[in-house]
Parts: C-alpha cells; sequence; structure tokens
C-alpha cells in the first residue's frame, strides 16, 4: 500500500527541487513543459484523494510557469493550502530558495 506522508514528503521534495532549478527566463516550450508536467502530474498522483484535492486547487489556481520565481511561490501558496488542510504549519514563502536551493545558513 502507499503510505500518504511518505509519498507525500518525497514528493514535495521532487516538485520544491524542480522548482529550484527550472530557469528564470524559460523559453516557451519549456513552460508548456512544466504547465504539462503539473496537469500530468495531478493525474497520476497515486493517492486519489490527494489528487483529486490537488485538481480542484489547480482550477482556482493556474500553474504560474512564466519564470523560476514564480513557479516557486505559486507552488509553496499550494504546499501551503494543504499544509492548511492538515494542520501543519505554513511555510514562509520568502524561505524558499534557502530551503530548496541555496540550504539553510547556519
Ligand atoms: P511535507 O508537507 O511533506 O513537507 C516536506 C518539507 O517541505 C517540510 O519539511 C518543509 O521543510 C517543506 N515545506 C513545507 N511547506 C512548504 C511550502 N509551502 N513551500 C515550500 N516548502 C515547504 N496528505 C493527506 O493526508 N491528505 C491530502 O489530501 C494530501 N494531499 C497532498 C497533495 C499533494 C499534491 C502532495 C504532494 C501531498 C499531499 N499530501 C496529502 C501529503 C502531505 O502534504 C505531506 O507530504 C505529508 O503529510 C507529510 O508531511 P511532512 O510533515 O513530512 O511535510
Amino acid at each position: 500500500p502507499v503510505d500518504t506522508n511518505e509519498l507525500g514528503h518525497s514528493t514535495w521534495s521532487l516538485l520544491h527541487t524542480i522548482a529550484a532549478h527550472y530557469p528564470a527566463v524559460p523559453t516557451r516550450s519549456r513552460q508548456r513543459e512544466l504547465q504539462q508536467f503539473i496537469y500530468l502530474f495531478s493525474e497520476l498522483y497515486p493517492c486519489e484523494n490527494c489528487a483529486e484535492s490537488f485538481r480542484k486547487q489547480l482550477k482556482r489556481n493556474a500553474p504560474d510557469v512564466t519564470s523560476g520565481y514564480s513557479f516557486s511561490q505559486w507552488l509553496c501558496r499550494m504546499h501551503n493550502e494543504v499544509n492548511c488542510k492538515l494542520g501543519k504549519p505554513v511555510f514562509d514563502c520568502t524561505k524558499v530558495d534557502e530551503r530548496w536551493k541555496d540550504g539553510w545558513k547556519d
């Protein structure tokens, strides 16, 4: 059986890491690929309830693939909606690069 928490943790890592490495100025074809990836992901994600609520989120809030910054911020807001639903703390989206790209300063 699928462990929703473990799958979720790994998936958010993959998605935020993709966002962190997405170009600041993506080509048209790159933008189209990322948009298709997100919609296909929302169909294929192997936790049905999660996928269904993610598709509802996508309807309200289409992916912003126009730049690395806007996509990372969009994804952070989507993840925060899930955090809220699950009663988890809201993540500070100004810290997204520190967490997923540059690494925490210590
Ligand atoms: P996770 O939420 O997995 O987060 C991993 C790490 O990401 C955190 O430790 C933190 O460092 C960082 N982080 C947290 N918030 C943000 C943010 N906003 N932006 C950037 N980084 C952040 N579970 C359910 O029970 N029901 C659902 O309906 C559900 N829907 C999901 C939908 C999707 C698309 C995905 C990918 C997962 C879903 N999950 C759902 C799983 C859930 O979101 C968590 O992954 C799971 O509960 C494990 O939580 P976690 O505490 O390990 O942290």
